[in-house]
């Protein structure tokens, strides 16, 4: 099953680890929160394993 990832608004700090080293360049600003391109996305996990918060974590990808 395809995964995506997703920010947890309320558990995410806005510390940007994720989108540092998120190779696809998926996690981008948006006003004061962070958001996922989910075209750009390939569920790597390498974003989730980077939070310390727990701030986002993959889930199935809506078709
Ligand atoms: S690493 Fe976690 S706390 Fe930092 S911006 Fe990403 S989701 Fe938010
Ligand atoms: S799962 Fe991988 S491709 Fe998707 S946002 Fe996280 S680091 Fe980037």
């Amino acid at each position: 099953m395809a995964l995506v990832a997703e920010i947890n608004r309320s558990k995410c700090r806005k510390c940007r680890r994720c989108a540092g080293i998120c190779r696809n360049g998926t996690i981008e600003r948006a006003g004061a929160s962070l958001r996922v391109i989910s075209e750009l996305c390939s569920g790597c996990g390498a974003c989730v394993d980077m939070c310390p918060w727990k701030g986002v974590k993959l889930v199935s990808r809506q078709e």
